[in-house]
């Protein structure tokens, strides 16, 4: 029996960031920024929620603004990590019910606004399956059908509420915020900035992105979307300026086990990981919280199911990367999209 398992490695994130030039082409993984030389640019990079996170900002506000983001950073982290006995997601895993404070509960209340309008799709309650699955300690394990329709038995984001800022768990519910909680951090970092009056910044979480403003030279940021079977290369590049851009795919987080593929992102039918016909799934909204919500449930939905939501919704778009590398791209991103191969405009 062998098991690996693999994350996007650190030369990807920076990758994903450091698109720059301004004749539109990402040309290699250390593309330079072509901004005006009197913008000043203050970079940082930030360890948490298990990932590397690199974050930029222009201007003469620039250091304030990211020293703030660096504390918004470790303090999000330290509330929302399931496995640490002070935070606030522990607290109401271990206790049913615990008081937190107003980011966690506006986090969780938006979790539950997707995992509704989704149909269940996204599911925060999905926490004993990933822990089953052996996603949560690294000690992987392909669970029985029994063992399967146990956890999932405690799974359902209903039985997950929020009143003020009580959070409540009944029926076995365990929260698991790990596929939201990186774009709700990038939107109140991309606050941040804004309240330090910083008009130009990107940053990256883990390859999470969300941008502010564009570049000061008035361009677009670029954004490679990655190849999901080359780490380092990508299938194509996405002009965004106030927006944020999340991709979620089988390929970031697996192990494999007799020859099978198992990844993190589970369909909370049937608790396995998800396939959907999808190798990942790029939302772009100006919701960094939305994108990343969505960018998961949407992967789980699969493209024709996905497509329908979107018809049906608001305030994002979507690039779909589909088994047989098909990439199709709702209408929205016509302009912004430049792909390596033919994308078809889903409208
Ligand atoms: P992402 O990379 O944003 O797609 O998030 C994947 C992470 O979300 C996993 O590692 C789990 O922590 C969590 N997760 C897995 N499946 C689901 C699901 N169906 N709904 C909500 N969260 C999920
Ligand atoms: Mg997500």
């Amino acid at each position: 029996m062998r098991i690996t398992a693999r994350v996007i490695s650190l030369l990807s994130i920076l990758f994903l960031v450091a698109c720059g030039g301004g004749d539109g082409n990402v040309e290699d993984g250390n593309a330079k920024e072509s901004n005006v030389s009197s913008d000043y640019i203050a970079e940082k990079t930030v360890f948490a929620m298990d990932t590397v996170m690199s974050l930029r900002a222009y201007g003469p506000n620039g250091e304030k603004a990211l020293e703030s983001a660096e504390s918004e950073i470790l303090l999000l982290d330290q509330k929302l990590r399931r496995g640490s006995e002070s935070s606030e997601i522990y607290a109401v895993n271990a206790k049913g019910s615990a008081e937190v404070s107003e980011d966690t509960a506006e986090l969780i209340s938006a979790a539950l606004d997707i995992g509704e309008s989704t149909g269940g799709a996204f599911d925060i309650s999905i926490a004993p399956v990933m822990d089953l699955w052996g996603f949560y300690t690294g000690e992987f394990y392909v669970p029985s059908e029994a063992e399967l329709s146990d956890s999932l038995a405690k799974v359902d984001y209903r039985n997950v509420s929020v009143n003020g800022k009580t959070v409540s768990v009944t029926n076995g519910a365990q929260i698991d915020l790990g596929g939201i909680a990186k774009g709700y951090l990038s939107s109140q970092i991309i606050d941040i900035m804004k309240k330090n009056g910083v008009a130009s910044s990107i940053v990256s979480l883990g390859g999470n992105i969300q941008t502010l403003g564009t570049k000061p030279d008035g361009s677009s940021w670029k954004v490679g979307i990655q190849d999901p079977d080359n780490l380092d290369g990508y299938i194509g590049v996405l002009s965004i300026s106030d927006m944020a851009a999340v991709t979620s795919g089988g390929y970031q987080r697996f192990f494999e086990q007799d020859g099978a593929v198992y990844h993190h992102i589970i369909d909370p039918v049937g608790g396995s990981p998800a396939h959907s016909g999808l190798k990942s799934v790029t939302v772009v909204s100006a919701d960094g919280t939305l994108a990343d919500g969505l960018s998961t449930a949407l992967y789980v939905m699969g493209l024709n199911k996905g497509t329908e939501y979107w018809r049906s919704h608001d305030g994002f778009d979507v690039v779909f990367v589909t088994d047989d590398n098909k990439i199709l791209i709702t209408k929205g991103l016509a302009d912004m999209f430049e792909g390596r191969s033919e994308a078809l405009i889903i409208e």
